[in-house]
């Protein structure tokens, strides 16, 4: 059916573009966010996104046990006497998920938004799932809101993931919101 308003009512009167859209790095970062939503983890809920040099999402993932094991069986607590009674040994944090989610041959020079600083086996994989080669592409990082380092790295260190990411060759930034 023919619309026979006048041109530009259907936007408030104004017959520009919007103004107030997201830009693309806060897209992303609402979308690690919303994804950092499905995680089942009550004390820490992170979400990561993977981002081709075109801006379409090629890898999204939030941290959570591995795929097939259940989730009502395995533990959830951060701390316990036994150090197996714990999550830690167990779940797979968003940046591993996001890399192995992957919809694309590789993620180099792509770029990650994610919610914290990466623990120490995450800051190598992302390393990893870069190239290794200087003339090529690495996978950048972009941090959202938080530098605070995890507690759950595996061999907690307040140095080792910046120090791995650094020497790496990773590029950090601190993303903004509004
Ligand atoms: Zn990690």
């Amino acid at each position: 059916m023919e619309d026979k308003r006048e041109p530009g009512l259907a936007n408030g009167g104004k017959t520009g573009k919007r103004e107030d859209y997201l830009e693309w790095s806060e897209y992303f970062m609402a979308v690690s966010f919303l994804s950092a939503q499905r995680s089942k983890d009550p004390s820490s809920q992170v979400g990561a996104c993977i981002v081709n040099p075109e801006n379409k999402i090629v890898g999204i993932g939030y941290n959570g046990m591995p795929n097939g094991c259940d989730d009502d069986l395995l533990p959830w607590s951060r701390y316990a006497d036994d150090w197996l009674d714990t999550k830690k040994p167990y779940v797979c944090h968003a940046e591993m998920n996001a890399i192995m989610n992957k919809n694309s041959a590789d993620v180099k020079g792509c770029t990650m938004y994610v919610v914290l600083f990466p623990c120490n086996e995450c800051a190598k994989l992302i390393i990893q799932a870069g190239s290794s080669s200087p003339r090529r592409p690495r996978l950048s990082l972009i941090l959202i809101l938080s530098t605070t380092l995890r507690s759950r790295t595996r061999r907690p260190s307040k140095t080792g993931p910046k120090r791995t990411t650094k020497y790496g060759g990773i590029m950090s930034l601190k993303g903004k919101t509004k």
